[in-house]
């Protein structure tokens, strides 16, 4: 079934808590501006050390009232197994064509966990599918206008991002929206590290626009602007 409304945004997740991890600033922020943003959730993420299917579930759905996500779904996708296959690309085109998002957000191409590079590509070829007409996926056909790449990385290596998107105003929403991830950040790190090394990050990149904190973003497309104006 279609939503009533198509969304602006919509963050495409190999697990849930990366798209909290990478963007939750950035969504809040679209949130805060009035547009519809939406995130899908490609595995339940589990098993993990200190999770469960439920616990991640009711931590998924406390990260989703944080940020006041206007749509959330998750595809139940093999966890560690996530591959880019026909039967799975079908699944990410039906959502594209359900939701109907403008932009798109997937995980950086270059990543050492599987399901990370796995995902990106998924979003790609999901993407040029979601456009094809005389097809049996269901909805109407849509492209997405663009691909957002974020940085939910296991790789030991520093972003070149092309841009980076001032959340100073949204740090704390993003600092509650991830800490409701209990069992992977919080419960695991009882010195608050993991969260310590966010913020550095968020800072450092922030620092890199003049701002307090920052989240990098990256496209393998040119930009187009209208005006100048949101730039800084
Ligand atoms: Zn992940």
């Amino acid at each position: 079934m279609s939503l009533p409304e198509p969304l602006d945004a919509l963050v495409v997740a190999p697990h849930p808590d990366d798209a909290e991890l990478a963007l939750g600033g950035t969504i809040a922020r679209l949130l805060g501006a009035g547009w519809r943003v939406g995130v899908v959730d490609l595995t339940t993420g589990e098993p993990t050390p200190l999770g469960s299917e439920q616990t991640r579930a009711r931590e998924t759905q406390a990260a989703t009232a944080v940020l006041g996500l206007s749509w959330r779904e998750n595809l139940r996708l093999v966890n560690r197994s996530l591959v880019p296959d026909l039967e799975a690309r079908r699944l990410l085109a039906g959502v594209f064509r359900r939701t109907r998002p403008r932009w798109v957000f997937a995980p950086y191409w270059l990543d050492a966990h599987p399901d990370h590079t796995a995902a990106s590509r998924l979003v790609e070829e999901a993407r040029f599918w979601a456009k094809l007409s005389k097809s049996d996926l269901p909805g109407q056909p849509h492209y997405p206008q663009r691909i957002w790449y974020y940085y939910s990385l296991h790789l030991r290596r520093v972003p070149d991002p092309l841009l980076v998107v001032d959340i100073t105003p949204y740090w704390e929403t993003k600092l509650q929206a991830v800490s409701s991830y209990r069992s992977q950040f919080v419960d695991p790190y009882p010195q608050g590290e993991f969260l310590q090394r966010m913020e550095t990050q968020a800072r450092f990149w922030g620092q890199m626009i003049g701002t307090q904190y920052g989240e990098p973003l990256t496209t393998r497309e040119v930009l187009g602007v209208e005006d100048f104006s949101g730039l800084i």
